[in-house]
């Protein structure tokens, strides 16, 4: 397994930081390693379970969460209120059609965040999450400090340690609730591998997290970041945007998915209101005649960002809620399972997203704009789009 990572890690890597100080970087990750798991190798099985019946179309999977979390926003009144809100959603959802639902926060990790350019407009180093560098605008807070790895590693096993607390004591829904984030920084994520011998073949389990994700910008097919996913034993989720051909997506499929296990391997289609109809069928049929059991997870929000003419990074309710329904119209089509959504959502109130019945417009944006990345849906807008889509997942 050690030469099978050395080979993955030494591949190209997408979106890594230009770290000033390589001893520092590999000091960091020696403290890591002799950490303890952030998550448990059997909370990890389970999920792999409970996944395993989303893919044979008997359970709905509910991702979401912050798009970036934030070391200032690590307090128990934030996270309560985002698994509060992941809790509202998935007893609606329930309710309405009597699946189970699977659920996933975007939590404990999700720290790390790629960015369209490696400068900003000032010429400053890009921040790339709190695990990386500082937002603020100066040099010497965007220069990449792998200190950080060491503060994100500890609040995420707060954050792991508060849901288990949770679930022990029956509030908020919080029992069974698994925790996911982007496999994006690659020091980080290969500071925490044990050997996993319980599956078809021998594989790395990730203490970091039960579910990671492979972000649309490193899906590289020759790059570290699918080579590295591939040697995982925690369900693999691959994110695909319009470019995505179906001969590719089949390649992902038989790379990340070679034994075809049932949800092993969920494909997170991103593909925009405008394009879902036509970009998405091919892609279905080319994997469901390929005989792989993925689950097909539809994310709503990253092919639909705009931004307001007062120069905010947005996204309007009905746009997502209409990519959400072309999911669905496609998938019922072709007789796949439409198996669940992956959001970028809080439950604190903010104005990031517009439109929702509370009628947030682009003037209302600047009140509580409060995201470090990607604009998230509020308390009040998931509560009514999980009634949209439960309706549309009871049909
Ligand atoms: C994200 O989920 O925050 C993200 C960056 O998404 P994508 O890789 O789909 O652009
Ligand atoms: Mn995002």
């Amino acid at each position: 397994m050690a030469d099978r990572l050395a080979d993955a890690l030494a591949r190209p890597a997408a979106q890594q930081p230009d770290w000033p100080d390589p001893q520092g970087v590999r000091d960091v990750v020696a403290v890591l390693r002799r950490a303890e798991p952030i998550v448990a190798p059997a909370e990890t099985a389970r999920l792999r379970e409970e996944l395993a019946a989303v893919a044979r179309g008997e359970a709905f999977l509910l991702q979401g969460g912050d798009c970036a979390e934030s070391f200032a926003e690590n307090t128990e009144a934030h996270k309560l209120a985002n698994l509060r809100t992941l809790a509202r959603m998935a007893d609606v959802l329930t309710r309405r059609t009597g699946l189970p639902v699977v659920r996933v926060a975007r939590m404990a990790g999700q720290y790390a965040k790629p960015r369209s350019r490696p400068v900003d407009a000032q010429g400053l180093p890009s921040y790339r999450g709190d695990i990386v560098n500082s937002a603020e605008p100066t040099a010497q807070a965007r220069t990449p400090d792998p200190g950080r790895m060491l503060r994100a590693h500890a609040d995420a096993a707060h954050a792991t340690a508060l849901i288990r607390r949770l679930g022990r004591d029956g509030t908020l829904g919080a029992r069974n609730v698994h925790v996911s984030h982007e496999a994006l920084l690659l020091d980080y994520e290969r500071s925490s591998l044990w050997v996993d011998d319980s599956g078809p073949e021998p594989r790395l389990s990730s203490g970091l997290g039960h579910f990671l994700w492979i972000g649309e910008r490193t899906r590289q097919l020759d790059g570290a970041h699918i080579a590295f996913a591939q040697l995982l034993s925690n369900p693999i989720g691959l994110k695909i945007g319009p470019g995505t051909t179906p001969e590719e997506a089949v390649e992902y499929v038989h790379r990340l998915d070679p034994h075809a296990e049932p949800g092993r391997l969920t494909l997170i289609t991103r593909m925009g209101h405008t394009r879902i109809r036509d970009v998405l069928p091919p892609i279905v049929e080319k994997v469901a005649a390929a005989g792989h059991p993925v689950i097909w997870q539809c994310d709503p929000m990253h092919g639909n960002t705009y931004t307001s003419a007062n120069g905010y990074k947005t996204r309007q309710f009905d746009a997502i809620a209409d990519e959400i329904a072309g999911f669905f119209e496609v998938h019922r089509r072709l007789g796949t399972h439409p198996g669940g959504i992956h959001l970028e959502v809080t439950g604190d109130h903010v104005t990031e997203c517009v439109g929702g019945a509370p009628g947030t417009a682009e003037a209302d944006l600047p009140a509580r704009y409060r995201t470090a990345c990607d604009p998230r849906l509020n308390a009040d807008q998931a509560r009514e789009l999980a009634y949209t889509v439960a309706a549309w997942a009871a049909d």
